[in-house]
């Protein structure tokens, strides 16, 4: 039992289990701001103007499955929703019998979240889905899944793993917040 990665699950909700439902909700510690996104705590008009900036929702679903594709090769297909109902803490979703991965767009008080947060979050639902689909390609057999338990240690380390190749991709991460 990790404690450390305990506590960064921050709200995913275990009940929904059985039904094989993966609710991914907001609280998450390590979000970073990414290329191109500027945090929300940047107070100058401009900064402000390019926080609200995000491309249209229909193009984030096309968007985030090109980027992936950059730096993973997935042996089973999966559904992507990008849904513009707003949530107060969900951020996502994976439905396992449909391959299904939904990511919620819009903030109930904050309006569109950053394409940086939505894109980490769309990776966290991508963990999931290769948890399921495809346990073994990332060493399962020393790192296997606890029954009961929402987010494993191989869950985190398939997310690990992705982050750090879409900051590879990236090149170096930028602070654009302190230029
Ligand atoms: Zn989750």
């Amino acid at each position: 039992m990790d404690h450390l990665f305990e506590a960064e699950v921050a709200g995913c909700d275990d009940a929904n289990l059985d039904s094989g439902i993966f609710t991914c909700k907001a609280g998450r510690v390590d979000t970073r701001p990414q290329e191109g996104v500027i945090s929300r705590s940047t107070g100058s008009p401009e900064h402000l103007a390019a926080a609200r900036f995000s491309p249209p929702v229909s193009a984030i679903g096309p968007l985030f499955r090109f980027r992936f594709e950059r730096i993973y090769q997935c042996r089973l297909n999966y559904e992507l929703d990008v849904s513009n109902r707003a949530t107060t803490r969900v951020l996502g979703s994976y439905y396992k019998s449909r391959r299904l991965i939904r990511i919620y767009v819009r903030d109930r008080e904050l309006g569109v979240r950053p394409l940086g947060e939505l894109f980490d979050t769309f990776l966290h639902e991508m963990a999931h889905h290769l948890e399921y689909t495809e346990p073994f390609s990332f060493a399962a057999r020393s790192c296997g899944r606890i029954p009961g338990r929402m987010h494993s240690r191989l869950f985190w380390r398939i997310l690990g793993e992705l982050r750090l190749r879409w900051a590879r991709h990236q090149g170096q991460p930028r602070n654009y917040t302190d230029c």
